[in-house]
């Protein structure tokens, strides 16, 4: 990015970086970047902006500042899908996090700002609204007194969106009004993104979180009694201090019973600052790679049994890129794949458009991905 400072490459006159990782190292990051003119926590943007000449404009979103540069923003996804930040922040301290220290107590938007950003996202052509927060599930409990993701979901679902995905959510709070909602709205995809870390009861209270392997297996049977069909995707942390071989055991008989259908495994990495980065019983680096690759090679084996028994159904496919030189096929995702973690079904079919919803059969798969043809 710096080189477009040159007049050679571009017409940068100020090279701005902010975010979590200059919440955290700012200073390092001055003396290691000399090329970034300025270095702004997240809230510190905007009234920088307005400072500039040539943003003038901007000025008029000071006073009112928050949403509306929540609803003026620039989409990074492309636009057939947006990702709506519905809160900020996380009460969760979990041990290896270090996100509560940088982002801070949670926080949730009005639901008011949050309804008029998703009309401007559904006016811009936004088909997928896929609402994120560091813990989406407890949305409005610091604001409304309770949790208000249902009632917030009812609401989104009035706005004219193809799908709307529920990301990042908590195992401890999805009720059953959730999944209630959940089964009656059918905008809302069969799929929830469930991070849980770990199977194991020691091992989850050394990372300060609640539950154990068989009050787990309940509330994934819970998920799958309210919606059949729904794909979970979770995320799991191996090599936390202490994790013993028979914690790690124990995980992967968990990962068999769990059929989870995406799954991101992880070797635990000391984040400075955290409980965990100081906990006595580390695990060399070695075992945490080696439980990481065991853990992986026994998920591969469960997605490719999933993707196969996709074979032969009919879905509705919303196209995301046009064919690489040399392919047939077009790229395009289902409800029970989210953008840019799971995998895509490619679809053997002409002149199509980026942000079409076709209706597709699955003639094959692989281990993440799936293949098929253009019904409609
Ligand atoms: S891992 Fe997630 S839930 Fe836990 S503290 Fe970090 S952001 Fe919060």
């Amino acid at each position: 990015m710096a080189q477009y400072k040159e007049k050679e490459f571009g017409q940068c006159q100020l090279l701005i970086a902010m975010g979590c990782l200059v919440q955290r190292y700012a200073e390092e990051l001055m003396h290691e970047i000399p090329e970034v003119d300025g270095f702004y926590k997240v809230g510190e943007l905007a009234p920088l902006l307005c400072q500039i000449n040539g943003f003038a404009k901007l000025r008029s979103c000071v006073p009112k500042m928050d949403n509306t540069i929540y609803c003026r923003r620039k989409l990074l996804s492309p636009g057939h899908f947006a990702y709506l930040r519905i809160a900020d922040g996380c009460n969760n301290c979990c041990a290896y996090c270090a996100i509560p220290a940088i982002r801070g107590k949670y926080s949730s938007r009005p639901m008011e700002d949050i309804i008029e950003e998703a009309k401007i996202l559904a006016q811009r052509g936004v088909k997928e609204l896929i609402l994120v927060a560091q813990d989406t599930t407890n949305y409005g409990k610091d604001l409304y007194g309770s949790y208000y993701l249902p009632t917030l979901l009812k609401k989104l679902c009035r706005l004219p969106f193809l799908w709307i995905r529920i990301l990042y959510t908590y195992p401890d709070r999805i009720t059953d009004e959730l999944l209630q909602v959940m089964t009656e709205e059918e905008k809302i995809c069969p799929y929830l993104d469930i991070p849980l870390q770990h199977s194991e009861k020691s091992v989850l209270q050394a990372m300060n979180r609640q539950g154990d392997s068989a009050q787990l297996l309940d509330l994934l049977a819970k998920c799958r009694a309210y919606i059949p069909n729904i794909a979970i995707r979770t995320t799991l942390m191996v090599g936390f201090p202490g994790e013993t071989a028979a914690d790690f055991k124990n995980l992967l008989s968990f990962i068999e019973k769990a059929q989870f259908d995406w799954v991101g495994v992880f070797s635990f990495c000391p984040e400075d600052g955290t409980k965990a980065e100081t906990m006595k019983g580390q695990i060399p680096d070695w075992i945490k790679q080696s439980r990481q690759d065991k853990a992986m090679q026994l998920l591969a084996g469960i997605s490719a049994q999933k993707r196969a028994a996709r074979i032969g159904k009919i879905f509705t496919v919303l196209i995301e890129e046009l064919p690489v030189a040399g392919s047939p096929y077009y790229v395009g995702r289902c409800c029970y794949q989210a953008p840019e973690v799971d995998g895509v079904i490619y679809v053997a079919a002409e002149q199509l458009n980026v942000g079409d919803v076709v209706e597709v059969e699955i003639t094959d798969s692989d281990i993440y991905d799936l293949k098929g043809r253009l019904i409609r």
